[in-house]
């Protein structure tokens, strides 16, 4: 196994991979789970800038999964002419994070403020930080929260959605566990990160050979959709990359232990439910 392929999967720049971000197109209401590396030229892409976002949804504060944070608090406050806040949602120590990233961007802000006439106010956003329950019930739009075992990173967080009668549940990662078992329970689909444990183990390397400790296989994310009855499980943030051809290994991975629909998370896969 070649290590730099399996680094490929995780912090160094993949040329054809983005950083891990879902987005989650719930009637009118786009919401954005995690942010990592080019987000928002993908969502752009999907047809959804920052301007549009109903929320940003934080799984956990690993830095793959909020690289653009900046971005997306910068553009959503360049692009938007009748100022709404973002709210975002995630676990505690989200706040400290925001408040850090608006005082990097304290240079960026002042420029802007300075320029543009219509621009007299920062950028406006809501944090809120949960680690269970019920958060948002909007008029359209429902979404609760529940913990997940990504230890030792902790808190974190998977978020359920419901939109009339359908929903859907991001996982983030982490390893099986009775939380994420009961979020999950019903949904229409699951989106869980994953990893090759088999392949993994392979690597000579102790530093890559640890994030067998917090992540689940392909097994265990199939295992966890079974549990949870539900029909559609969509894998992502697959270490190491999904190498052309590797497909179908991948699903009978999953087959092994869940017999719905398996979907391999590419970039610009786009899953509709209900
Ligand atoms: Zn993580
Ligand atoms: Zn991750």
């Amino acid at each position: 196994m070649d290590d730099s392929n399996i680094m490929g999967a995780t912090l160094p720049v993949d040329a054809n991979r983005a950083g891990p971000s879902t987005l989650v197109k719930a009637g009118d209401s786009p919401l954005l789970v995690d942010c990592g590396r080019g987000a928002l030229m993908r969502a752009a892409a999907a047809g959804v800038g920052a301007a549009n976002l109903t929320a940003l949804l934080l799984t956990h504060l690993h830095s793959d999964h909020i690289t653009d944070l900046s971005d997306v608090i910068t553009t959503r406050w360049v692009t938007t002419f009748m100022p709404t806040p973002l709210p975002i949602i995630g676990p505690p120590g989200t706040k400290a994070v925001v408040e850090a990233t608006l005082a990097a961007l304290a240079p960026d802000i002042s420029y802007r403020i300075a320029h543009h006439a219509d621009i007299t106010e920062p950028p406006s956003v809501q944090v809120h930080e949960y680690t269970e329950g019920q958060v948002w019930d909007g008029d359209e739009v429902r979404i609760a929260v529940a913990p997940t075992d990504h230890r030792p990173v902790e808190p974190t967080i998977a978020f359920r959605v419901e939109y009339e009668s359908n929903s859907v549940v991001l996982a983030g990662d982490t390893v099986p566990c009775a939380t994420l078992d009961q979020l999950a329970r019903g949904a229409d689909a699951l989106v869980h990160t994953v990893i090759r444990k088999d392949l993994v183990a392979l690597v000579p390397r102790q530093r890559l050979k640890d994030i067998l400790d917090y992540h689940s296989s392909v097994e265990q994310a199939a295992a966890t959709a079974a549990r949870a009855g539900v029909n559609t499980l969509v894998l992502t943030h697959y270490v190491p990359p999904l190498a052309p051809g590797e497909e179908d290994q991948w699903r009978a991975l999953a087959a092994n232990e869940f017999r719905g629909r398996v979907e391999l998370g590419d970039d610009l896969l786009r899953v509709t439910i209900g």
